[in-house]
């Protein structure tokens, strides 16, 4: 085992490996925040934190469909999959344009600490196809997703990589993802996938989940700071399943939502948005977008997140917060619904601030958790009621927060490397303790 000198001297000497992933920026993100980690947990061997630097496994796949004008044009997939040490690899497949190997193993790196903090039976995995979903029609989607499930069917399963919709998939792409596996196995396979429709096996409450988790989060934050939500104003930065329903959830609470953005726009009022009646309003839109809602004052997108609040919750992409606006932030708590929505340079400068970070291995890891409840419901062919989702929802997320909080009080660390360090050990200590194979 490396003394922890040794370990930071590997670190050094070692880093950045040279792999595919090198020249993202997310994947360096998330290097870098690993390095934090074996910085504030030296017991960490450094052989086992160059392991966690590299994922398991990659696979990149070309996924050709036929057009709706006849034309044939070839997509490009990844599946990546971290980590296979706490059982099957977990992650979302996200449908975007700027998707590339690099961004997928970042988030399938933060995958595997978002499991270790909430102690799933699970590792890490991302995947995604680099395309923009509201050019696409219903029929080349399902190709899409189709063809790109027979071209990872070999590195997928039940117990060894399960996927979850993300950004710009859904409960409908999982129910073809489930569809087309369970065609080549020849029996329905529900728990290949999870977040699929409730009437196909999948979990009442899972659609709300991250939402409902990220306000659990946020209200645990709120105690804190002794502060009450009828008192409380929240951005929000994204207005999909995680902005929409964390708008939704804080609304009944008593928060105002003073402003909402998404890439095409952002609105604002001060006296409160109507939150309701913006949730119709996007679903109406054809690029689901809030822009142009009526009754609100228009905004640059760029001033959302400089907007006065309580609460800011940045819901939408990676690295929005960065070195050049995380001095400009005039929020009492930043709540990230997004994965890896802030940068370690934007990240030193918050630590001199008095904003409460819940970071988003903990603050949207309700997700996977409800996840976890479906895929744990699949395979015993048992369902639960919505009740007692939420209520073990709430108990794994506070008990979680409580974890973090209790790390960052006693050693002195800040949430997000309180957070990312419970992830990482509980990875760490479990290839520590299954040892090398061969
Ligand atoms: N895509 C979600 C996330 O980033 C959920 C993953 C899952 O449920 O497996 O956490």
């Amino acid at each position: 085992m490396a003394t922890p000198a040794v370990a930071t001297k590997l670190l050094e000497s070692k880093y950045p490996p040279v792999t595919l992933f090198s020249s993202s920026p997310t994947y360096q993100m998330a290097c870098q925040q690993l390095r934090v980690v074996a910085e504030a947990m030296p017991d960490i061997p450094a052989d086992i934190i160059e392991r966690l630097t590299i994922p398991k496994r990659s696979l990149v796949v070309a996924v050709p469909i036929r057009m709706d004008d006849g034309h044939v044009h070839t997509f490009v997939g990844f599946r990546v999959q971290h980590s296979l040490t706490s059982g099957a690899s977990k992650g979302g497949l996200r449908y975007a344009p700027h998707v590339d190997l690099g961004e997928v193993a970042a988030l399938s790196m933060w995958m595997s600490w978002k499991c270790g903090i909430m102690n799933l039976p699970f590792g890490g995995a991302k995947g995604g196809i680099a395309c923009d979903p509201s050019l696409l029609s219903v029929g080349e989607k399902e190709r899409l997703t189709r063809r790109f499930t027979e071209e990872v069917q070999t590195i997928i399963g039940p117990r060894t990589d399960v996927m979850a919709p993300d950004m710009g998939t859904d409960e409908q792409t999982m129910a073809w993802i489930y569809d087309t596996y369970s065609m080549k196995v020849g029996y329905a396979c529900p728990e290949i996938v999870t977040g699929k429709p409730v009437d196909l096996g999948g979990c009442v409450g899972r659609r709300e989940a991250t939402g409902r988790g990220v306000v659990y989060c946020i209200l645990e934050a709120l105690k804190e700071l002794d502060l009450r939500p009828e008192q409380s104003t929240a951005v929000i930065q994204g207005f999909g399943n995680v902005g929409s329903v964390t708008s939704e959830e804080l609304v009944k609470l008593g928060v105002k939502i003073v402003a909402v953005g998404d890439r095409y726009g952002a609105v604002r009022d001060l006296h409160g948005l109507d939150i309701p009646a913006l949730v119709k309003y996007a679903a109406a839109h054809p690029q689901k977008s809030v822009v142009n809602f009526p009754d609100a004052e228009a905004i640059d997108p760029a001033e959302l997140l400089a907007t006065p609040c309580t609460i800011l919750v940045p819901a939408a992409l990676e690295r929005v917060i960065t070195a050049e606006n995380a001095g400009k932030l005039k929020c009492r708590i930043l709540a990230e619904g997004a994965n890896g929505p802030t940068t370690p340079d934007a990240d030193a400068i918050l630590a001199k601030t008095d904003i409460y970070v819940i970071p988003d291995v903990l603050c949207n890891a309700g997700g996977v958790t409800v996840s976890y409840f479906e895929w744990v419901q699949d395979l015993q062919q048992f369902m639960w009621s919505e009740q007692q989702v939420n209520e073990k929802l709430h108990e794994l997320m506070v008990a979680s927060f409580n974890k973090v909080r209790k790390l960052a009080r006693d050693r002195n660390l800040t949430n997000r490397t309180a957070a990312l360090s419970l992830g990482v050990l509980k990875v760490a200590l479990e290839k520590q303790k299954r040892g090398l194979f061969p």
